[in-house]
């Protein structure tokens, strides 16, 4: 006999606390499923820690607009509970005169997503903000922030738990089953394998959430959900780096990321990242051959670097449905009732700004629920 829950969660990355709260705060009975031994050892420990204004997403994708609305929860919610962050603000450089253009259509396309406190900047007014900074141009973003994701995870957690909902860590999911209007959710943890019943079943599965979905029975190539792994790479600068900027410095974004950016964490420490490419399997250690890759980059805007100062950091991958040379992709947030499956919920592609956004992707979700 299988025991019977309202609502299964799977995953506890940021996406999943933050959706098992709002959740449980509608009084439903909420249960988390995570295959490691605690919460957020994936990608949302494997990031930059930035929160983004919301400037770089198509006017209206979900992007765009749960990064702006998550942007002002995020910060409101450190605010009031001391969670560490720093609304620093970010210029996004224009290293030549080419790149001028396309930091004025990240203007226009900011504004359009409603970020309305942006400026242009000429190279004199650059310097102004940043003396150490070169610069064609640039666009200021006072909204960007940066902020330590770990108090965030731990405070998603606890607020979560004292809502009552229930986390099962070291339990890895492995098949969902459709029984009538319900979901028999067969799980793996240390004891064997069991399982239950679940009314609602939430798919926040980071890099996992393309095969989960696939083991409920959703054809994955037909809805486009297959996850490209796109990796990203940090390398660490010398502590006498510190303080060279008071802002995130970005260059104008590539195809797949926003570009190896410049930030000065929380914490002090001075990294440079991430780069993207793509990868076949979930790998994180950092490839110290592409030292000079990272410096080539930085030393475009960032004059003072010296190659010898960078040392490899750490390094995250990017659920990605775009994959190598293809257009935008959104995030996936789908009740599948249309595809015949009523009561499962999936969270595809989650990438960046999916920190940002996360606490409106969960209301977004318990709307979906309530
Ligand atoms: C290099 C990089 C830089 C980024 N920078 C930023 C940034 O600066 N700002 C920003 O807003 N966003 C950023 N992001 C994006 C952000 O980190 C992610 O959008 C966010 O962390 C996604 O959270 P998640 O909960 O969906 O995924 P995850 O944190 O990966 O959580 C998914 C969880 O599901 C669990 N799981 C998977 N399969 C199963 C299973 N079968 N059973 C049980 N549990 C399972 C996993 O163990 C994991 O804990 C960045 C991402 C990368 C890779």
């Amino acid at each position: 006999m299988f025991a019977e829950i309202d609502v299964a969660v799977i995953g506890a990355g940021v996406i999943g606390l933050a959706t098992a709260h709002e959740i449980a705060q509608g009084k439903k009975q909420v249960f988390v499923f995570e295959k490691n031994r605690t919460f957020g050892l994936e990608t949302s420990s494997r990031n930059s820690e930035v929160i983004h204004a919301g400037i770089y997403y198509p006017e209206d994708s979900l992007k765009a607009r749960l990064c702006v609305e998550g942007k002002n929860l995020l910060y409101d919610l450190c605010d009031r509970h001391n969670i560490a962050c720093r609304k620093c603000g970010k210029i996004i450089v224009a290293a030549d005169e080419n790149e001028t253009q396309w930091v004025e259509e990240l203007y226009k396309q900011g504004r359009k997503n409603g970020v309305n406190d942006l400026a242009l900047l000429s190279a004199a007014e650059v310097r102004r903000l940043e003396p150490n900074i070169e610069a064609r141009a640039g666009l200021l973003s006072p909204s960007s922030g940066i902020l330590d994701s770990h108090n965030l995870l731990s405070f998603l957690h606890n607020q979560a738990r004292e809502k009552g909902a229930e986390f099962v860590f070291g339990t890895e999911v492995i098949g969902i089953e459709r029984a009538s209007a319900k979901y028999k959710v067969h799980i793996r943890d240390r004891d064997g394998i069991s399982g239950f019943v679940a009314h609602v079943v939430v798919n926040c599965a980071g890099l996992n959430s393309d095969s989960i979905a696939e083991l409920a029975g959703i054809d994955i190539a037909k809805s486009g959900y297959r996850l490209h792994y796109c990796k990203g790479e940090y390398f660490s600068l010398d502590s006498k780096y510190r303080n060279l900027t008071s802002r995130l410095i970005y260059p104008v974004p590539e195809q797949a990321g926003h570009g190896i950016h410049w930030r000065q964490a929380l914490d002090g420490r001075v990294l440079l990242g991430p780069s993207a490419y793509y990868v076949e399997a979930i790998d994180y250690s950092v490839d110290e051959n592409h030292k000079r890759c990272f410096y080539t980059s930085a030393k475009r805007f960032l004059p003072f670097v010296e190659l010898e100062d960078l040392a490899p950091e750490s390094a995250g991958i990017r659920p990605k449905l775009q994959g190598p040379g293809e257009d935008f992709r959104d995030f996936v947030i789908a009740h599948e009732e249309k595809a015949g499956f009523p009561g499962l919920i999936n969270l595809i592609g989650i990438e960046s700004p999916g920190l940002t956004a996360a606490l409106a992707v969960a209301r977004f979700v318990g709307r979906m629920t309530s």
